[in-house]
């Protein structure tokens, strides 16, 4: 890397997309690169903004600091306003939208950031660009700047390889209509993937969305490459067909949580008062002895869902903590009889966390022996670097593909056996019984043959997970590699 430290750093750019589980890992990823030396600017709107701060101003201590001898660059956040089209102020991030009709005002309000995006790029010439697939228009900006476009999209090799599947072949359309339970295979992928029809999107039910998701896969296409936040021993097939079958460059990057400084202030300027209490609280349970619980940030369940899971949190015998969204949730419709007895005041087995979590930093405590999740990368992610096996309980998006890849390839888990794809919005998931629940908790923590072999391989895994980004690991040379190839690319503009 000595031509970088003769020259100017190298310049990118990030334009994250609005949603906590994008913005998050690319404030992570922003650190990273700015830990070799890259200048990193992400470019996003006021509220969103306040979403990468905590991790972007943990990673700025240290170049401001000057420590590795004054050669870290302080992270830039470029705010700019969030467009005018008719959402109420402060409503800025997809997790806060709450109607069909709120979704197509903010991807109005997308399509409108190229206008400051257009600014940034003429006032600032950035080596590259790392877009979110959800701005596809940023295919043609970059283009239009002579910058190189590096898509990421937010999920794995393994997802992204599955969404390119569908979206070639749709492999839905050739099932009967009326059979939710039919077995869909995804032709042409590394690994055997099959789901029920119930699982995948309709693409007949979500014309508009589909017909987004082939403008998105065509602007990938268009693309420099794509950077991932994952690890090539994760995924090796999936890394291999991507390059081989697809013809596209890959960069794998990640775990890139394990580049965040501080795990406990990442993703919210504030955590739930409850989160003291609870960290006191796994510091006096045996290790492997609790149930950690939650579903990410857009992911909600109905009442009589809830009420299922505390139950089946009940019935696991085990200790639990339990992030809780939607804190405005009535109490009384979702406990179940006997739940209270469990929870402080009354008794000492559980924790609920309303609000945010420091879930990095909750997933490292020795005290966690499994983690219930709805499989959103990150969470996934962040559960194989910790070692924690999974209860997965996916609803949509890239989630079912995520279950798969988990419990199928990986073998680091047990589904609860999630039938329905549907996001708050647009679906109606059938009720899993508490027994279920509580089965699946405990095939996975055990003594038996079963429990053994997953909690093996996640911790095999996780050891794998936390060689990637340090100095010779695999995501470590990637760094090194795009660094490289773009600091060659600027002497030819
Ligand atoms: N997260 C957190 N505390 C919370 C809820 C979520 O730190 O209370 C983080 C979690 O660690 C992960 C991200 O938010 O990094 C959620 O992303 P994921 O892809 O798992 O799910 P999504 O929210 O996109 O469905």
């Amino acid at each position: 890397m000595a031509a970088i430290d003769e020259q100017q750093p190298l310049h990118i750019l990030f334009l994250p997309f609005l949603v906590p589980g994008h913005l998050i890992p690319i404030a992570d990823m922003a650190a990273l690169f700015a830990a070799r030396g890259v200048r990193c600017t992400i470019l996003t709107t006021p509220v969103n903004a306040a979403v990468v701060r905590p991790a972007v101003e943990r990673a700025n201590e240290d170049a401001l600091r000057g420590d590795a001898g004054g050669a870290l660059v302080p992270i830039d956040i470029a705010v700019v306003p969030f467009p005018d089209v008719g959402l109420p102020p402060g409503v800025e991030n997809g997790a806060a939208l709450t109607s069909e009709d709120d979704v197509r005002r903010f991807f109005h309000a997308i399509r409108r950031l190229r206008e400051p995006f257009d600014r940034f790029m003429a006032e600032h010439r950035p080596d590259a660009v790392v877009s979110d697939g959800f701005f596809t228009w940023s295919a043609d900006a970059a283009a239009a700047h002579g910058v190189p476009r590096l898509v990421f999209l937010g999920t794995s090799v393994f997802a992204r390889l599955c969404n390119e599947i569908m979206v070639r072949h749709n492999p839905v359309g050739a099932c009967p209509d009326d059979d939710p339970d039919a077995v869909v295979s995804l032709p042409g992928h590394p690994h055997r993937v099959e789901l029920r029809r119930s699982q995948m999107a309709d693409p007949k039910k979500l014309p508009i969305h589909w017909a987004f998701f082939q403008t998105m896969s065509a602007a990938d296409e268009r693309s420099y490459g794509e950077v991932f936040n994952s690890f090539h021993e994760l995924e090796p097939e999936c890394v291999e067909h991507h390059r081989a079958a697809l013809g596209r460059r890959a960069w794998l990057v990640g775990p890139v949580a394990l580049a965040s400084k501080d795990v406990a202030a990442r993703g919210a300027a504030e955590l739930s008062p409850d989160v003291d209490g609870c960290l006191r609280w796994l510091d006096t349970k045996p290790d492997g002895s609790v149930v950690y619980v939650s579903f990410g940030t857009v992911s909600s369940f109905s009442p009589a869902e809830t009420r299922e899971l505390a139950r089946g949190l009940d019935l696991s015998g085990m200790n639990f903590a339990w992030v809780i969204s939607g804190a405005d949730e009535p109490e009384p419709e979702w406990t179940p009889e006997g739940f209270a007895e469990l929870i402080p005041p009354r008794g000492d087995r559980g924790r609920t966390i309303r609000g945010w979590a420091p879930q990095v930093l909750v997933l490292n405590h020795p005290a966690v022996g499994v983690f219930v999740t709805h499989c959103g990368w990150n969470s996934t992610l962040e559960a194989v670097s910790a070692g924690v096996p999974m209860v997965t309980w996916p609803r949509y998006s890239d989630q079912f593909y995520n279950e798969r890849h988990v419990v199928e390839v990986l073998g680091v888990g047990v589904g609860v056996g999630a039938r329905d794809f549907g996001s708050n919005l647009e679906s109606h998931h059938r009720v899993i019984g508490g027994e279920v629940i509580a089965g699946a908790i405990r095939r996975v923590t055990g003594d038996g043959e079963e429990g053994e072999a997953i909690r093996w391989k996640a911790a095999e895994l996780a050891a794998k997970a936390r060689a990637a980004p340090e100095k010779g690991g695999s995501s470590y040379d990637d760094v090194g590699r795009l660094m490289d190839e773009l600091m060659a690319r600027r002497t030819f503009r």
